[in-house]
């Protein structure tokens, strides 16, 4: 049978029989497995795997041996490349069957089936250093040779519905099987092949509260198979569509976008607050028409009690979200506030007891108990993660979870996974372990740094350096496009993550970019709404933004040029500084904020008197702020010696005119780069050190007062100057 991409309506048939046949029987794997997980409705970011039993030659003994091929632990079907599946020996994996009988005490969650975990590392193939996932029995077990396990909205809505098992008969009839939840490993797989032994004839299963699984001896038929069963299920579940009455109907009606706008950013730092007490979080926030058909239906309230379904789901979405019943029609602000503090606590509160009631001896120690999914009627899903591809991800499955719920309400009734099956899983020794695996945090994970001037130059050179250390770097500029092209170096350089979801600029990556005109209130205001409702509020502040403005030849700076180099160097840092307090009080999360000023502040001399007076208001501009903003936010000043390199503050025009008040002799014919170098070499001759600071320099100190490797440091002006004595400050 070869099918058309026209044939489905529910999900996209994308297998391309050419791309298909230029490929080895590894990539085909890859290449099904990229294009199952480029549709959602398929399956979700990082959820599901896919395997192929493969014929390879052994290195050890020449001959050809079976190997199984199959989507390791960690990563993403969609992103998928080689290097994300393990290779095993089928023969030597199979004998792992006589281990696990052969233990007195086994079945599912006991200790011989999570040991069994580390004993697949025995089997690998190929010295393949690939991870094998808990999921590795379910495919190796089955005795075909291509296996996907997927988690379609449409079967686990099945699969979530109180007589999973009669709709899974009514709906495929013979050829798909059904098993109930049991947590994933070796004992599942057991079960699985225990099916298809007493049903030959059996092409898949529906999992019980999880997905899908299903098999063929080719790869392009298994493909097929699993878009053809989870069609079916969608076509079925349309036939059952409430229309008006899904979710019982409305009970509230979403403001416009902009109203809808406004309280998200009124709303969003305060809340990034209230669930960062003990760790911060980055938000996204998503409000798709049927996000808001839920959150404003009469049965959200119930529905979101019962938490999601898919284990792979609720693992992010934590074992139920927030939902606040606060009225968008009739009901204030204030009101909303005052419902999302007193639900916080009642979550906290409920989660605390649901560990209690929940934990084994050997449990890890209880995690973080706020919620990382909110519900609000009338605005949307705020999701919060620990990053911001965390925070998409998150928002993607639990809008995932509200098309299970319509689909299986549609059908039947929603029913989520029990409270001990969900612990067992959030706490599993075996997650525990991977977390404990993971590399310790970077200094500004969980931060949303600012770099204003981000553009060119020390704003530049300091986004980088704060985006190493795991920041989600805000790249702001008066040159919008220069900004955004900083922004994309450091998406490209560190990925822009997984998870889809996010409406607007809330589906960002780790960076973004943004014009500003620091000098313009409303400007600076517009710039910190794009922020929240981008990440949900800011942590650090650099502002490396700044002007010199060249005397003309009679060595004049005309008086509207000192204004606006002081609009910009002090009125526009103040600016700044006064918008962002206004997100720091607010979030009532700590936080700091850096002011490039200047050697110049320090050192009197001829020719700058408008910039060099601009940096000392600067310098002391640095001190006020100190004890304005204390004790949430410390303030310190970055003074760098003049940094030729690179810097859009050294135009030609400005270098010719140092070169000639320090006597520097040059030709008009010399590169601007040449100029700037002899001036450069020129300025480390006056130093104590000798030596050109550079960009990375600045950058480095700019980082560091930003960090909390400074944490008691404010109100202070660290030079960045190769040591120029004029500059000492007393
Ligand atoms: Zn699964």
């Amino acid at each position: 049978m070869t099918f058309k991409s026209n044939e489905f309506k529910h999900v996209n048939y994308l297998w391309d029989d050419k791309a298909a046949s230029q490929l080895d029987a590894v990539e085909r794997l890859r290449y099904r497995s990229n294009i199952l997980g480029a549709d959602q409705l398929i399956t979700n970011t990082g959820g599901g795997n896919t395997s192929s039993k493969i014929k390879m030659i052994d290195p050890l003994s020449g001959e050809e041996v079976d190997v199984l091929w199959v989507k390791g632990s960690g990563g993403d079907l969609r992103t998928s490349t080689r290097a994300n599946f393990a290779s095993l020996y089928m023969d030597k994996f199979l004998s792992l069957e006589h281990i696990y009988n052969k233990a007195e005490i086994k079945g599912v969650k006991t200790e011989i089936e999570d040991s069994m975990v580390d004993m697949y590392r025995h089997t690998t193939f190929g010295l393949n250093p690939a991870a094998s996932s808990i999921d590795t029995p379910l495919h190796g077990l089955i005795p075909f040779r291509h296996v996907d396990h997927m988690h379609p909205v449409s079967a686990i809505a099945i699969a979530a519905s109180k007589d999973q098992e009669d709709l899974t008969q009514e709906i495929f009839g013979d050829e798909v099987g059904w098993v109930p939840w049991q947590r994933p490993g070796f004992d599942l797989g057991l079960v699985m092949q225990e099916k298809i032994k007493q049903n030959p004839k059996l092409k898949g299963l529906i999992m019980g509260q999880h997905g899908l699984i299903n098999w063929a001896d080719d790869d392009k038929a298994c493909y097929e198979l699993t878009l053809t069963l989870i069609e079916k299920a969608a076509h079925y579940i349309e036939g059952f569509d409430r229309g008006d009455k899904t979710f019982g109907g409305q009970k509230y009606h979403s403001p416009d976008e902009s109203t809808r706008r406004q309280i998200l950013i009124q709303l969003l730092p305060k809340l990034r607050g209230m669930v960062s007490q003990q760790n911060r979080s980055i938000g996204t926030v998503h409000m798709t028409e049927s996000v808001l058909q839920f959150v404003n239906s009469v049965e959200a309230p119930r529905l979101a009690e019962l938490g999601t379904s898919c284990p792979d789901h609720f693992l992010r979405t934590k074992i139920k979200p927030l939902y606040v019943d606060w009225n968008p029609q009739g009901e204030s602000f204030d009101t909303l506030i005052e419902k999302l503090e007193k639900g916080l606590a009642a979550y906290r509160v409920d989660y605390m007891s649901y560990y209690e009631a929940c934990k084994h001896p050997n449990s890890p120690a209880m995690r973080d108990p706020n919620p990382t999914v909110i519900l609000i009627p009338g605005v949307g899903l705020i999701a919060w993660g620990k990053t911001k591809s965390e925070s998409r991800v998150t928002a993607e499955f639990y809008s995932l979870a509200i098309e299970v719920m319509r689909s299986s309400e549609a059908i039947s009734k929603y029913q989520g996974l029990p409270r001990q099956e969900a612990f067992d899983i959030e706490y599993w020794l075996l997650e525990e372990a991977k977390l404990k695996r993971m590399p310790p945090e970077k200094e500004f994970a969980r931060n949303v740094v600012v770099v204003i001037g981000a553009g060119s130059g020390i704003g530049k050179a300091t986004a980088h350096r704060v985006a190493k250390e795991g920041a989600h770097v805000v790249c702001a500029d008066v040159s919008e496009e220069s900004a955004r092209a900083t922004a994309q170096e450091l998406i490209d350089i560190h990925g822009v993550g997984i998870g889809i979801a996010g409406t607007g600029l809330s589906g960002c990556g780790p960076a973004i970019g943004l014009g500003v005109d620091i000098a313009c209130r409303e400007s600076v205001q517009a710039l910190f709404e794009e922020i929240i409702f981008a990440y949900g509020g800011i942590d650090n502040v650099i502002v490396t933004a700044g002007i010199f403005v060249s005397p003309d030849k009679n060595g004049r700076i005309p008086d509207d040029k000192w204004s606006l180099t002081y609009a910009i160097n002090v009125i526009g840092a103040f600016i700044v500084a006064d918008e962002a307090r206004k997100i720091w009080q607010a979030q009532k999360l700590s936080g700091s904020l850096v002011l490039t000023t200047s050697v110049n502040a320090a050192v009197a001399k001829q020719g700058s008197l408008a910039y060099d007076t601009s940096k000392a208001a600067a310098n002391h501009l640095v001190r006020e702020l100190a004890i304005e903003l204390s004790p949430l936010v410390r303030v310190n000043g970055l003074a760098p010696a003049t940094v030729v390199e690179g810097s859009s503050m050294f135009p030609r025009d400005r270098v010719v005119s140092s070169l000639i008040k320090y006597n520097v002799s040059f030709e008009e014919s010399e590169s601007t780069e040449a100029l700037r170098e002899k001036l450069a070499t020129f300025y480390a001759q006056r130093t104590l050190t000798k030596s050109p600071v550079t960009l990375a320099d600045q950058a480095e100190v700019a980082y560091l007062l930003s960090s909390n490797k400074f944490s008691k440091t404010t109100g202070q002006i660290i030079g960045v100057d190769g040591g120029l004595q004029e500059a000492f400050l007393r």
